[in-house]
């Protein structure tokens, strides 16, 4: 990729785009092409078409989505479906037609089947039913790993997907009941250290194993891919290794400085049992993520404590 291409991160305010945008800025790049949602609203499909039309983007990473927690899919199953199926439909239909050299669509590791063979490889897909608290979210990203792959066979369009495994890092959403569990969790502890608690509670049974990479290190990977990558078939994007959500609250309350008592709320969804994904692909192509989970954490600690007064609730 020519340093002075111009590249368009659709969804560069969330975890995944902000991260995106500071590796392509650190590496150099000089034409990157961002609009916010009130600038440009994806869901837009004719808004869309005018945007490609007018600015000859070069490449696209495509990190805009409606995203959440275990909670947030079940509550917003029409949301989650809707808003991610126009997205993707709409960026990489006018990225082909506008001429577009090559997209890389972000998809989920929640696109696998709930009792895939652990670690996951990518072969899975479709072979099997997805984990119920989340499929909203996952019929949605298969549909855009199968736009990518359809229009790479009947156009010729060098559209890439990348499978990430669950995220984390600055820029997060720390709302206590839509995100994700590692955010939910520094900021329940933290808030509990504040107010001096005797205990927190964590969802479910704290047996189900997750697997969590940097965001930045998933930026490292994608500018890889965009720039070494041209095939059909997804790639998995993950640390590689996993742990128990006892495991993790227990690192988060030490990272946090937490002393109180955990506990956990039988009452709340676990979500499926285990998601490791299996990385020997990404590895095979000459990538490695860098960043261990316990100073990633630190590092994500310090960002929150910097912008807590700016979080979404
Ligand atoms: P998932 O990986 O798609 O299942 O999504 P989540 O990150 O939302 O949840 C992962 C696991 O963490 C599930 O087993 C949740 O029950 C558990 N968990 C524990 N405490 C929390 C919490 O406060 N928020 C969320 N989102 N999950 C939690």
């Amino acid at each position: 990729m020519n340093k002075d291409a111009r590249v368009f991160v659709a969804g560069h305010r969330g975890l995944v785009g902000s991260a995106i945008v500071r590796r392509l800025q650190g590496a150099g790049f000089n034409h990157l092409l961002l609009r916010t949602h009130a600038e440009l609203n994806l869901r837009d499909a004719a808004a869309v078409d005018r945007f490609f039309a007018a600015e000859r983007v070069d490449y696209v990473f495509l990190a805009a989505a409606k995203v959440g927690g275990i909670r947030a899919n079940d509550a917003y199953p029409a949301d989650f479906l809707r808003d991610n199926l126009q997205i993707q439909t709409h960026v990489i239909d006018a990225a082909w037609r506008n001429g577009v050299q090559k997209l890389l669509f972000l998809g989920s590791s929640c696109i696998y089947p709930k009792l895939a063979p652990q670690p996951i490889r990518e072969e899975s897909l479709l072979t099997g039913p997805l984990e119920p608290t989340n499929e909203w979210y996952a019929i949605a990203k298969i549909a855009g790993l199968k736009l990518c792959q359809a229009y790479r066979r009947q156009h010729g369009f060098n559209a890439i997907a990348a499978m990430p495994t669950n995220l984390y890092g600055p820029g997060d959403n720390f709302s206590l009941l839509d995100s994700h569990v590692l955010p939910a969790l520094l900021r329940r502890f933290h808030e509990a250290k504040a107010n001096g608690a005797p205990e927190v509670v964590v969802w479910g049974s704290g047996t189900p194993r997750r697997e969590f990479l940097h965001v930045d290190d998933l930026a490292g990977a994608l500018l890889f891919l965009m720039e070494r990558y041209a095939d059909e078939s997804p790639v998995n994007v993950g640390w590689g290794e996993d742990l128990t959500i006892r495991e993790l609250a227990t690192m988060v309350a030490r990272v946090v400085g937490y002393a109180g008592r955990l506990s956990f709320d039988p009452s709340k969804p676990d979500g499926t049992p285990r998601k490791l994904l299996d990385i020997s692909r990404l590895q095979g192509l000459g990538w490695r993520p860098q960043i261990r989970l316990e100073e990633g954490l630190w590092q994500t600690y310090a960002w929150f404590l910097e912008n807590q007064a700016s979080l979404r609730s």
